[in-house]
């Protein structure tokens, strides 16, 4: 097989993902981004490395198995860079589900998880939370369950994932708006047409105004869905999962290092031409459902900094988003003569299809 002039536009985590594995097949790929590697959706995500245990309830069972094997891939690629942590699910006095029932979920996890679990899921009294957490309410707390999972270290996740790409040849070029894409395998940019063996569109959330923009038709559409976080000052030895009082929601507080955690998420329908940036509204929305949970409450002071991202929400042509919470995050991978179109997609499963794609060509 002779290597393939390959452009990949989109530096997300799926771009680079896509990327690499094309490099390592033999292919000459230069990768484009208007900004720099990581600077959009992939910089805000939640830094789980999950098989997302709220889809159990949702019903997206091969979703999940499949995102805990390669959960596992991770562990393996990346062992200084991702760390095993245990998510506790505190359950209060009327909350929308039982503890009973929590635990039963995060037993489905492990069991999915099978060989690839990396840790037993627990059922807890009250007392034991009130132990492990000495900052919770303890009014109406009934116990609850815990799960292990995988959290990624940001910084230097995406730095061996940039040196991996270099390594392997792959060329990053940044700060170059693409914008035009042809079914022939030909791209421009505002000065030049470039053309190519294959071009892969993994413009993240912008993939589907990409192909809009040149005039090309898909059987996809994407959906867009803000998701907001904090970063709090405040110290939490494990990971919680919070039920949003009156809501079947739950938000993330995940310990970042021993001052500071990650807060999230929020889910808004965004439309693209607005800036993606926490509202005030999400901000006081997060900190009060913390709060709700904190026997010493936090206040705006505590808050460090805030990001936002929009998640891409694939859908074929037609189907409408409706609950954006049990909305699927799998992705679409469509082929169009010498273009191929990357929809959707997590941080979980991006180096999953980078293979993919990459055995497409
Ligand atoms: C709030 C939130 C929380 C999340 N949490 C998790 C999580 O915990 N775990 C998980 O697995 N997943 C999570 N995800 C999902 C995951 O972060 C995203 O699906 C993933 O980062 C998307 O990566 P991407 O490469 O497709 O997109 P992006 O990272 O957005 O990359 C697309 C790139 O394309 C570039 N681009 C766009 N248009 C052009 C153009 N015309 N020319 C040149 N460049 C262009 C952009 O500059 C951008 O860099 C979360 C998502 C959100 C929003």
């Amino acid at each position: 097989m002779s290597g393939k002039r390959v452009a990949i536009v989109g530096a997300g985590v799926n771009g680079v993902s896509i990327a690499t594995a094309c490099a390592s097949l033999g292919h000459e790929v230069q990768l484009f981004d208007e900004g720099t590697p990581f600077d959009q959706t992939s910089s805000a995500s939640s830094r789980m490395l999950h098989g997302g245990i709220r889809y159990i309830e949702q019903g997206h069972i091969r979703l999940v198995r499949e995102a805990l094997i390669e959960r596992d891939g991770w562990l393996r690629f990346a062992p200084d860079a991702t760390r095993v942590e245990r998510f506790y699910f505190p359950v209060y006095l009327g909350a929308k589900r039982s503890k009973w029932l929590l635990f039963a979920g995060t037993l489905i996890y492990q069991w999915l998880a099978g060989r690839f679990s990396v840790g037993p899921s627990q059922l807890h009294t009250s007392s034991d939370l009130a132990q492990i957490f000495p900052n919770l309410v303890s009014a109406g707390l009934r116990g609850g369950a815990s799960y292990f999972d995988v959290v990624m270290e940001y910084e230097p996740l995406i730095q061996l994932l940039i040196d991996e790409a270099k390594r392997e040849g792959v060329t990053i070029v940044e700060n170059t708006h693409i914008q035009r894409l042809y079914t022939d395998g030909r791209i421009d940019t505002r000065d030049r047409t470039i053309e190519f063996d294959r071009v892969i569109n993994a413009a993240g959330p912008w993939a589907a105004k990409l192909l809009e923009t040149s005039g090309i038709d898909s059987d996809f559409t994407i959906d867009h869905v803000r998701g907001s976080h904090l970063i709090v000052k405040a110290s939490f030895s494990h990971a919680l999962v919070l039920q949003a009082p009156g809501e079947r929601r739950i938000i993330f507080v995940i310990p970042l290092d021993s001052e500071h955690a990650l807060l999230g998420t929020t889910e808004h329908k965004h439309d693209l031409a607005d800036p993606i940036v926490c509202t005030d509204a999400e901000s006081k929305y997060l900190l009060e459902i913390l709060n709700q949970h904190l026997s010493e409450p936090l206040s705006a002071s505590h808050i460090v900094s805030s990001f936002a991202g929009v998640r891409p929400i694939v859908l074929r042509r037609e189907a409408t988003i409706g609950d954006m919470s049990s909305a699927s995050r799998d992705s679409e991978i469509e082929v169009s003569d010498r273009l191929i179109n990357v929809f959707g997609g997590k941080w979980t499963s991006a180096r999953h299809l980078g293979e993919k794609v990459a055995a497409l060509i």
